[in-house]
């Protein structure tokens, strides 16, 4: 019998052709999420499985697809997969690094330059037909060139933005729990900097940990107080890295100026105060979302999907433990 692969999403056609060729494919062909009890029930005989972030792959999954032999996540965060029930239960998992690094930077940069020179704001005006007079003291913004930003998590898309900002003659400082080699330091005029110190320092605070144990709520009540009554927070990263309520009360309370954020605790719900809000910048989670990195990343799913499937190393695989085990069992 054939292997057979689910994949939770139409991604770009021709991308699947290898799966195609090779084994039976199932496609959930809408353009919104699969419905979790579809998901459940088409999963449960599949050998591969291609997924996106808003697909929870947790144990209950695992106890319906019994004969699941590799997970390949069309995102790099992987905090939506249970990989320690995976790897107990032999099951490759795969992500996409790297392909989305600087499309991701793209828009931290962009909501960074959107929240401080008022542009969401200001387009809401242009369309509203409410200029009648030329611009003089209204819509001021802050300037961002010659700022000091703030890199929390210092890995590709933290240096990818901290690129960038070299560009607009910023000061870079970062914080991460391991230190970047000298050479990325000097090549980036990056300063390493304790959390709350930076947060103390920084006019603009943008977010580039992975979400897990230790990131969870990193950004809270306490945290927020810490920064410049002027300074910006940017999150590209994932929502859960913020605790959104004490996000709202700084913002309502001018504790911090603004706010952009792509991705959020609940999503796709919002509180309605950040919707409301006119110092906040929101976009619907869509940091990778540029046609050629979407094409990169599904590509890459495939192929990790691929491998996996025909008893070889996915390329980006997370769990080396299980590949060890199968290895041994190849060999
Ligand atoms: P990466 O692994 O290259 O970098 C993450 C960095 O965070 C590493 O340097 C790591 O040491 C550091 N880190 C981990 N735990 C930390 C902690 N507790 N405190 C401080 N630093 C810590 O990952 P990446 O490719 O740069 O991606 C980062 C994250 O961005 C992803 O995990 C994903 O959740 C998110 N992301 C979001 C989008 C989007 O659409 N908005 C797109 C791509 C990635």
């Amino acid at each position: 019998m054939k292997k057979s692969v689910l994949v939770t999403n139409k991604l770009f056609e021709e991308v699947l052709n290898p799966l195609l060729n090779r084994f039976e494919v199932e496609v959930f062909q809408q353009d919104e999420p699969m419905p979790r009890d579809l998901f459940k029930e088409r999963v449960e005989d599949k050998t591969g499985l291609i997924a996106m972030s808003v697909d929870r792959v947790d144990q209950e999954i695992f106890d319906i697809a019994q004969s699941l032999t590799v997970v390949s996540t069309v995102s790099v965060g992987v905090d939506h997969i249970d990989i320690e029930t995976a790897t107990k239960r032999g099951i490759m998992i795969a992500n996409t690094p790297g392909v989305l690094t600087e499309t991701t930077a793209d828009l931290a940069f962009a909501l960074m330059m959107t929240v401080a020179r008022r542009i969401g704001e200001a387009e809401r005006y242009t369309r509203s037909g409410k200029w009648k007079i030329p611009i003089y003291r209204r819509l001021l913004g802050t300037d961002v060139y010659r700022k000091t930003l703030g890199i929390i998590g210092f890995g590709r898309i933290g240096r990818a933005v901290a690129r960038r900002a070299g560009g607009f003659g910023m000061k870079v400082l970062y914080y991460d729990i391991a230190r970047a080699d000298k050479a990325v330091e000097s090549d980036l005029n990056a300063h390493l900097m304790p959390l709350d110190e930076l947060l103390a320092t920084a006019d603009f605070v943008s977010l580039h940990v992975p979400l897990d144990k230790s990131t969870e709520k990193l950004i809270d009540q306490r945290r927020l107080a810490l920064m410049k009554r002027s300074a910006f927070l940017i999150n590209t990263s994932r929502g859960k890295v913020i605790d959104e309520i004490d996000l709202i009360k700084a913002l309502k309370h001018k504790e911090i100026a603004g706010a952009g954020l792509d991705v959020f605790e609940r999503e796709p719900c919002l509180p309605r105060e950040l919707i409301e809000m006119e110092n906040v910048v929101l976009t619907p989670h869509i940091g990778s979302a540029s046609y050629e990195t979407r094409k990169k990343m599904a590509e890459l799913a495939v192929e990790n999907c691929f491998l996996g499937l025909e008893g070889r190393r996915p390329r980006y695989l997370l769990n080396p433990e299980v590949w060890k085990e199968k290895g041994d069992k190849i060999s």
